[in-house]
């Protein structure tokens, strides 16, 4: 199974990037060639009954398998970046974390008015980061058409925070 095979190789790393943080480094998959087309292999069986114009990744490990799986559906990838990263021109999106706030950004041409996009990251926490990315998405006239990840932190409840934007969340490893 596909969970087992991503907890396996996956490792926890105890206070990182700050005391009482669990940090699941997802490093050990991407030296396992097998185990990344597994990934991607799985998240292109689930994502078969969802209409996807684009694929957006959130920066940085959502770049990883989010390029491959817009390769393999045939569509576009785009970066969803830090403030301050994306070269032309911006719309941008402040959110709230624990401390402080982030701001992520998308090129104004990333997508047409009324696509479906797709939303990947690496790691599902609390949503906040895809809730911001979802919300910046329909600013610009988009559709989110679902989200997907390869881990998910289900104590954090990020699935329950972001399934009223969608609800075709997919999580390969619970
Ligand atoms: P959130 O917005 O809370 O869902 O956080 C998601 C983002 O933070 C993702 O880009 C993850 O890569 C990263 N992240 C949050 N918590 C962890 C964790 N425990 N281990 C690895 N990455 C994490």
């Amino acid at each position: 199974m596909i969970d087992q095979q991503i907890k396996s190789v996956i490792r926890d790393i105890p206070d990182f990037p700050k005391p009482g943080i669990i940090f699941k480094d997802i490093t050990p998959i991407l030296k396992n060639p097998q185990v990344c087309d597994a990934i991607t292999d799985a998240f292109i069986d689930q994502l078969k009954d969802i209409e996807i114009d684009v694929v957006a990744g959130v920066e940085s490990r959502g770049f990883l398998f989010g390029l491959t799986l817009a390769n393999r559906l045939g569509v576009p990838f785009i970066p969803v970046r830090k403030a301050g990263k994306l070269p032309y021109s911006v719309k941008q999106k402040a959110y709230e974390l624990e401390y402080g706030t982030a701001t992520i950004e998308l090129h104004t041409d990333a997508f047409e008015p009324g696509q479906k996009v797709l939303v990947h990251d690496d790691l599902l926490a609390t949503g906040g980061t895809v809730t911001a990315t979802s919300e910046l998405i329909k600013e610009m006239g988009g559709e989110v058409a679902g989200f997907c990840f390869v881990v998910g932190l289900s104590f954090l409840e990020g699935r329950e925070k972001i399934t009223p934007i969608s609800d075709r969340v997919i999580v390969l490893a619970e």
